[in-house]
């Protein structure tokens, strides 16, 4: 082991997930430098399972870091949103809003990879693991271990894109006592670029198209996870297709994985020199795929930001400020449908369908919601 080195950089981002890699690409593509920094090897998001379906607006961001993975992405045509054993449906359409798609399914390696596709040769440091972070007046010193050293970086800025945080004083945690379970599964007929929103009791069900198959997020208490990934395959399809209904066949199931679902809120999201973006800020219920949409908002502000006013302490104040609406909205907007539609209290039900009927036959308000998945904050007075 040798001695630590003092280094200098600018800008230090912690954790080169999508949103830390978006974060770079955009500063870099703005001519500002910054360095990444990940505890784990750059291909070990090549094992990540998820499938993230991103709304027309992320696409459009993107492109202009010039990372979007076209060949890898089936776009969404039409949304089909109805709950389990009630009445009631809404159907939201492209051809509504003059757009080619409403939105875009992609695998979380696929875009992960045509992220890093753009990064420099020495634009991440992998597999560096912190061992401490010292707030300065207008600096921040991380001491960390990389291939055998000690290093000592000290940053203007420290940005966390560490992905979901661990128990925290400033972290605000609300557990669903739901997890997902994810797999692929070959349907009949074929997708036709749909995608459905199911609401059931224990949770809410989505299907999204990709290539071929449906990547389904299967929500469910956490009891039920344990039995549903424990079953063989056809097991599995009947399970799958009994909270679905009949309206398609599906088989041929993939590999599946689980996530425990939570709300994490972090307040404040600046100290000091350092900011917090991304699931690092906020980490939702994957309900209405709003988490890394969001996330990449948060990293497109931070560059904009940062590009337009300078690397200071003054900014952060004002990225902040600029993210509150945005971060809030998707947060409230996700846990509202968690709670409203994960329970089997028939008033409920019956309010649902109404509220579900409502969307369909009276168009601003089924505007509001495509708005909310297609613009994100954009959609919000
Ligand atoms: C089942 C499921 C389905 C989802 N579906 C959607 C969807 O359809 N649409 C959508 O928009 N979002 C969806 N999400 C949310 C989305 O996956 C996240 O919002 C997104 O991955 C967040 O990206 P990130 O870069 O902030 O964090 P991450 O993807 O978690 O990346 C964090 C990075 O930081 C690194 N890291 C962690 N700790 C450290 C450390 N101490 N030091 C250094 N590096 C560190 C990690 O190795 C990793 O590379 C879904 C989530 C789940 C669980």
């Amino acid at each position: 082991m040798t001695e630590a080195v003092a280094e200098h950089v600018d800008i230090l981002i912690v954790g080169a997930g999508p949103v830390g890699m978006t974060l770079h690409l955009a500063l870099a593509a703005g001519g500002l430098k910054s360095l990444l920094l990940d505890r784990r090897p750059q291909q070990a998001q090549q094992a990540d399972p998820r499938a993230l379906a991103l709304s027309h607006g992320a696409r459009q961001l993107i492109e202009q870091i010039a990372a979007w993975p076209a060949r890898a992405a089936t776009p969404i045509e039409t949304i089909h949103i109805s709950q389990k054993d009630g009445f009631g449906r809404t159907l939201i359409d492209r051809t509504d809003y003059d757009l080619p798609a409403l939105g875009y399914v992609v695998r979380y390696r696929d875009l992960a990879g045509a992220l890093a596709a753009n990064l420099a040769d020495d634009a991440v440091l992998s597999e560096a693991e912190i061992l401490d972070i010292t707030p300065g007046d207008d600096h921040v010193t991380v001491s960390l271990r990389h291939a055998g050293e000690l290093r000592s970086i000290q940053t203007r800025l420290l940005v966390h894109a560490e992905g979901t945080p661990g128990d925290d004083p400033d972290v605000t945690v609300s557990d669903y006592a739901q997890h997902a379970v994810i797999c692929e599964v070959t349907p009949t007929p074929g997708h036709n670029k749909r995608a459905w929103e199911r609401f059931t009791p224990d949770g809410p069900l989505a299907l999204l198209p990709l290539g071929n198959e449906y990547s389904v997020v299967f929500t469910l208490p956490p009891a039920t996870a344990d039995a549903v990934l424990a079953m063989d395959d056809a097991a599995f399809t009947a399970a799958l297709q009994a909270q679905f209904g009949g309206r398609l066949r599906f088989t041929k199931p993939g590999q599946r994985s689980r996530f425990p679902l939570t709300l994490r809120l972090r307040d404040p999201l600046v100290k000091d020199n350092e900011v917090w973006i991304g699931n690092a800020a906020q980490t939702l219920h994957p309900v209405s795929g709003q988490g890394f949409n969001l996330g990449l908002r948060d990293a497109w502000q931070l560059a904009e930001i940062l590009l337009a006013d300078g690397v200071d302490r003054s900014s952060l104040t004002r990225y902040a400020a600029h993210r509150r609406l945005d971060r809030k909205g998707g947060a409230l907007f996700t846990d509202g449908i968690v709670r409203a539609f994960s329970n089997d209290f028939a008033p409920l039900r019956v309010a649902r369908g109404l509220g579900l009927l409502a969307l369909d036959l009276f168009p601003p308000a089924r505007h509001f919601v495509a708005k909310r998945m297609i613009w994100g904050g954009r959609a919000w007075p």
